[in-house]
């Protein structure tokens, strides 16, 4: 057997993958990357690929970093690890603490440290509860998401995720949690304006706030923009409304900003960019570019005091929480992205560059809708454009040709039933992004031509 071929066969022998399907990892097997540098990757027959995703949101400094490198390193000689339970510090948790407290809105300064943004956001669920008991309103228990949003992989992650196929596999959600619609225009608005159906949206809270009653409620989690549900950027007047009906209805406001922090929307965070106020901020990703796994939440000055007023002690954390080689590696990564100017390189170059050029595949005749907020873009692959309408056969048909195309062409993007979507690392140049489009305007004319072929277009 040829390398890989031996690779992919061991691989889908023993190794079970999260969100693969087993009948088409055990038939094509997977495409085993190797090595990485700047925003290109390598797989193990040499194909190099444009990284549209940046790894799978996270790598937002770009492949390659010998910064990163060397501080873990250091950090793995001198401790490699030490626990931060039980009155224990160390020096790489406390510098990491404080960076982000600098960094994040002035009203945010402090931070619990987690492995992940599924830990993070299980995090949240045992904080706001334990915070809003502290206030004496033990009562105040539910949260309240959004049908399609993605907050984790694990049990409470999962919960407050929307993703009915996940739900449907393992009897979730967990108690005390509920889901309201999400503010997708392009898919739901039928014949509101945006900005109509932005306001309707972010009523609904209001709704299930009535429904359930306000004295059971503790709050509202959501992604300022839904990264994994296909890039769902919402109206304008969403966010206004929602942070009206948190501070009015006296609930926590939860934004997870896995995805959205660090830089990806043009801001540090992007509640930022929509100028809301969370309470509580789940973080991952982007936090250490992935070198390391890291998460952590965020945690504003109310929330962080309820607890410290309370005394005693939050009976949750993580072997992991503060990992120092993962806080060493994070430390170095929100030091490039400082002292390189990344957060403002996006908003000032990058993204409108994207927009422009990303843009224009919305007049490609595949296309219904582009979208674009900052580094993260979206098409919607369609039969129909003026209908907006979907494809006759089962939803991701075309998605999948489409992404199989790309990945023969040398780029990464994923699609989201038949919709592709973007986050590349921050870093990209203008002439990536321009091979990046150029690759995605020639894929789209290979999968309509598929397409064609094969009836699904007229
Ligand atoms: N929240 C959001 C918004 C995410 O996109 C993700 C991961 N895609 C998570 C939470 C979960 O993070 P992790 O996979 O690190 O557990």
């Amino acid at each position: 057997l040829p390398p890989t071929a031996e690779l992919q066969q061991k691989d889908a022998a023993h190794h079970l993958h999260p969100f693969t399907d087993t009948a088409d990892l055990n038939a094509k097997g997977a495409r085993v990357i190797s090595r990485a540098e700047g925003v290109y990757l390598w797989d193990t027959e040499g194909n190099k690929m444009l990284d549209g995703m940046a790894g799978l949101w996270c790598v937002n400094v770009g492949y390659g970093r010998h910064e990163i490198i060397d501080a873990a390193t250091r950090q793995m000689q001198q401790l490699p690890y030490y626990n931060t339970f039980f009155q224990t510090s160390h020096p790489p948790v406390i510098a990491l603490a404080e960076k982000l407290a600098q960094l994040a809105p002035d009203h945010i300064n402090h931070v619990f440290f987690a492995g992940s943004g599924s830990e993070a956001n299980d995090t949240v669920v045992r904080m706001v509860r334990h915070y809003w008991a502290s206030q004496g309103k033990p009562d105040k228990k539910v949260i309240i998401s959004r049908k399609n949003g993605y907050h984790g992989s694990t049990m409470a992650g999962a919960s407050l995720g929307g993703m009915s196929f996940m739900h449907a596999q393992g009897g979730l959600p967990i108690p005390d949690i509920t889901h309201i619609d999400q503010p997708h225009w392009y898919k739901e608005g039928g014949d509101m304006s945006p900005e109509e159906f932005g306001l309707a949206r972010a009523r609904a809270l209001e709704e299930e706030i009535d429904r359930l009653g306000e004295d059971k409620v503790a709050a509202f989690i959501a992604e300022p923009i839904q990264g994994a549900g296909g890039v769902v950027i919402p109206p304008e007047t969403y966010w206004p409304e929602i942070q009206r009906i948190c501070d009015e209805r006296e609930i926590l406001l939860i934004a997870d900003e896995v995805i959205c922090g660090f830089g990806r929307t043009g801001q540090w965070f992007g509640s930022q960019t929509y100028n809301i106020k969370p309470d509580l901020m789940p973080i991952a990703k982007g936090l250490s570019s992935g070198y390391l796994p890291i998460g952590g939440v965020l945690v504003s000055d109310r929330v962080a005091e309820g607890f410290i007023a309370d005394g005693g002690e939050f009976a949750h954390g993580y072997t992991y929480s503060g990992h120092p080689v993962a806080c060493a590696a994070a430390l170095t990564n929100l030091e490039i992205l400082e002292q390189e100017n990344i957060v403002s390189d996006v908003a000032s170059r990058a993204a409108p560059y994207l927009a422009e050029k990303w843009g224009q595949l919305g007049d490609h005749p595949l296309i219904g809708q582009a979208r674009s907020k900052g580094l993260v873009g979206a098409i919607e692959l369609t039969p129909d454009k003026a209908a907006r309408a979907p494809f006759a056969v089962e939803a991701g048909t075309a998605g999948l040709i489409c992404r199989e195309h790309c990945f023969a062409t040398g780029l990464v993007m994923r699609h989201v039933g038949d919709t592709m979507i973007i986050s590349p690392p921050l870093v990209i140049s203008n002439e990536e992004i321009d091979e990046l489009v150029e690759k995605a305007g020639r894929c789209l004319d290979l999968t309509l031509a598929d397409l064609k072929a094969q009836g699904l277009y007229k």
